[in-house]
């Protein structure tokens, strides 16, 4: 038996795994809008943004700044939400607000194409809520989704899941139970 090679990959593992960018895990982000100085982190970014827009409009749009997603938007709730904005615990009003509007704006980008991913929280890498907007991808269609009439009736996710939606026909689906979502999207 050659064991020669063992101790070479087992160092090329090492490597691997200790040069692997460390996530941020928002979920532990403490973060407060009242100490701008808790804000300064990677993953506090779109809270930084939300702080920038006009205080008397409830959700705004951010073009996806990243060069390898050139076709994505954003729709973000100005106001910072409770235990880093999980949206199940939005009220029923916020997140009506936040998903009319989010498809609004995906009509105007993409007509009837659209779709919209919110990731669940641990594979998010910003703490503030945000619902990524793109073109559907074909071929994404799984069997796990609810049909709603409109966004008012868009349910909130499950503790820390993800949630996408698209339309289909005159109403939507609403895909629920999953972690990254906005693979179904353009990038
Ligand atoms: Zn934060
Ligand atoms: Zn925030
Ligand atoms: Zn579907």
């Amino acid at each position: 038996m050659n064991t020669m090679g063992l101790p070479g990959i087992r160092l090329a593992a090492f490597l691997f795994l200790s040069f692997l960018p460390a996530l941020p895990d928002v979920r532990q982000c403490a973060c407060d809008p009242a100490r701008p100085e808790t804000m300064e982190a990677r993953e506090c970014g779109l809270c930084r943004e939300a702080e920038k827009q006009e205080k008397d409009q409830p959700v705004f749009f951010l073009k996806d700044i990243n060069p390898r997603k050139p076709n994505r938007w954003l729709a973000l709730p100005r106001v910072h939400g409770k235990v880093q904005h999980s949206l199940h615990l939005a009220s029923p009003a916020e997140r009506k607000r936040l998903w009319t509007a989010a498809v609004a704006k995906a009509r105007e980008l993409w007509g009837d194409e659209w779709g919209l991913a919110m990731n669940g929280d641990e594979s998010r890498t910003q703490c503030h809520a945000h619902i990524h907007i793109g073109k559907l991808l074909k071929g994404v269609e799984t069997a796990n989704f609810v049909v709603v009439r409109g966004p008012e009736q868009i349910p909130a996710p499950t503790e820390g899941s993800g949630i996408w939606v698209h339309p289909e026909g005159a109403r939507l689906h609403v895909h629920t139970a999953e972690q990254i979502t906005e693979t179904v999207l353009l990038r």
